[in-house]
C-alpha cells in the first residue's frame, strides 16, 4: 500500500464533506442520550474530535458537515462552540449515507477541484492520514485509507467456516476517502440515475471502471459503531503518541445500598424485574444494585452521592427507575470528564436466585454505562443465614466503577477554552 506523501510534497488544497447524518441504532442509548457524533468522549463530543483534525489538517481549507435532520442547531452550537473556523456550511443529510453525502458535494465551493470524505464518528482520524490519502488521490484521481486483515477470514454459512480466504488480496477500507470532485459528483449521478447503492464512495467510484488507490490507514481510525466503541476511543485517543500533551489517571469509586424487604413490591435488581413475592421498599423502584452502582460512579468522579443527585425529597423521583438514574448520573460523570470503563457489583440476597437474570442484568447496566456487557461483572451472594440479610428481610448491594479521565497540567481538559 500507498505510505502516502514523501517529505517536502505538498497536496493541493482541498475541500472536506464530514458526513455525521446516520441513525446510529446500534448505539442506542436512553431517549435523553444525545446521538452518536454528540457523545461525549473525554472532554468533548466526538464529532468536535473530528473537526478538529480537519482544522489541524493544511490540506483542507473548507469543510461541508452534513447532519440529521433536526439537529442542525446542535451541530451549530458544537462548531460555533468549538470555534471550527474551516467548516463553511452546514447541510442537512439524507435517509441514506449516500444521499446525505451527494448533498454535502453539492454544497461545496465551486472551484472545488477535490474532496475529503470523512465519517464523523471516526474520531481518531489524524491530520496526517487526511493529508495521505488526499496526496494519493491527486496522483490516482481516487484513493481511500485501507487497513490489511490481521486475523484469518473465512466464509460462513449459517455458523459454519465453509471456506478459509485468502486475507493477502482484501483489505478492510476506512475514511477518509479523498476524490477529484468531477470524478466522485458523477459517479454520484450515475448511482442516482440508476438507482444504485453502495456503502461507500470508493464503491461508487469503482463502478465507473475508475480503481481506487490504496493508502495504509490507521488501525485506531475506528468507526464508534456499538456503546464500548466510546471507551476504546477514549484510551486510544488519550494514548495517542505525541499528540495528547496530558496523561492518563484511573479512579475507582465504592458504592453500598441496602434496603428492607416487604411483600407486594417489585424486585428490581439492575434494571431487570425478578420473579419474587418481596420487594424492597423505598422512594424510587428501589433498584439497589443500580443505587450501589451510581454510588460508585459519583464517588470516582469525586461528585458525592447518589441523594445530593437525586434527593429523595424530589417529587420527580418518586417510583423513578433507578436505571433511568444510571444513566443521567452517568451523563454528569462524563460531562465533568470522566468515562466509566469497568462495574463489579455484588448482590446479597436469599432468594431468588440471581444467577438466571445475571446476563440480563449486565446488559442493562451496560446499555446505561455505554460500556460493552463483558466490562459489567454482576455476583451474587446470601449472607449463610446470619442477620437480617441471612433471614430474608432485605437485600443490599456493593459496587466498584473503574473510571478514566484525561488530566492535562493538574487539571481536566477543556475544550475550546
Ligand atoms: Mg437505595
Amino acid at each position: 500500500m500507498n505510505r502516502g506523501p514523501g517529505a517536502g510534497e505538498t497536496p493541493l488544497r482541498a475541500a472536506a464533506v464530514v458526513v455525521a447524518a446516520g441513525a446510529g441504532r446500534r448505539m442506542a442509548g436512553g431517549a435523553s442520550e444525545p446521538p452518536k457524533p454528540y457523545r461525549t468522549l473525554l472532554d468533548r463530543p466526538v464529532l468536535a474530535w473530528t473537526l478538529g483534525a480537519f482544522e489541524a489538517c493544511p490540506a483542507v481549507d473548507t469543510v461541508v458537515l452534513v447532519v440529521r435532520e433536526g439537529e442542525e442547531r446542535r451541530a451549530g452550537a458544537l462548531v460555533e462552540q468549538g470555534r471550527f473556523q474551516k467548516v463553511a456550511r452546514l447541510v442537512t443529510g439524507g435517509e441514506s449515507r449516500q444521499e446525505s453525502v451527494y448533498r454535502g458535494l453539492g454544497a461545496l465551493p465551486g472551484e472545488t477541484r477535490w474532496v475529503v470524505v470523512h465519517d464523523g464518528v471516526r474520531p481518531l482520524v489524524s491530520p496526517r492520514l487526511i493529508e495521505a490519502v488526499l496526496a494519493a488521490a491527486q496522483e490516482a484521481g481516487a484513493a481511500t485509507a485501507a487497513q490489511p486483515l490481521r486475523e484469518t477470514v473465512k466464509r460462513q454459512r449459517g455458523g459454519w467456516a465453509v471456506e478459509t480466504l485468502d486475507r493477502s488480496q482484501l483489505v478492510t477500507v476506512q475514511t477518509p476517502q479523498a476524490f477529484r470532485y468531477d470524478l466522485l459528483r458523477r459517479a454520484h449521478e450515475v448511482a442516482r440515475s440508476e438507482g444504485r447503492s453502495a456503502t461507500d464512495d470508493a464503491a461508487l467510484v469503482e463502478s465507473l471502471g475508475t480503481p481506487t488507490r490504496l493508502v495504509e490507514g490507521d488501525p485506531t481510525n475506528i468507526k464508534l459503531t456499538v456503546p464500548g466503541d466510546l471507551a476504546v476511543a477514549a484510551a486510544l485517543l488519550a494514548a495517542r503518541e505525541g499528540s495528547w500533551p496530558g496523561s492518563l489517571e484511573v479512579s475507582v469509586g465504592v458504592g453500598y445500598d441496602i434496603h428492607p424487604l416487604v411483600p407486594g413490591r417489585p424486585m428490581v435488581l439492575g434494571g431487570v424485574l425478578l420473579d419474587s413475592p418481596v420487594g424492597p421498599a423505598g422512594h424510587s423502584d428501589a433498584d439497589v444494585l443500580a443505587h450501589a452502582v451510581i454510588d460508585a460512579l459519583l464517588g470516582g468522579a469525586g461528585l458525592g452521592d447518589i441523594g445530593r443527585h437525586f434527593p429523595d425529597t424530589d417529587p420527580r423521583y418518586a417510583g423513578a427507575r433507578s436505571l433511568e438514574l444510571l444513566e443521567e448520573a452517568r451523563s454528569r460523570v462524563q460531562r465533568a470528564g470522566y468515562q466509566p470503563t469497568h462495574v463489579d457489583a455484588t448482590v446479597i440476597l436469599e432468594r431468588p436466585r440471581l444467577l438466571p437474570y445475571v446476563d440480563r442484568i449486565r446488559q442493562e447496566l451496560a446499555r446505561a454505562l455505554l460500556v460493552a456487557p463483558a466490562r459489567v461483572n454482576v455476583k451474587a451472594k446470601t449472607h449463610e443465614g446470619l442477620g437480617p440479610l441471612g433471614r430474608g428481610e432485605g437485600i443490599a448491594a456493593l459496587a466498584s466503577v473503574t473510571l478514566l479521565r484525561v488530566v492535562q497540567e493538574g487539571r481536566a481538559a477543556g475544550w475550546a477554552g
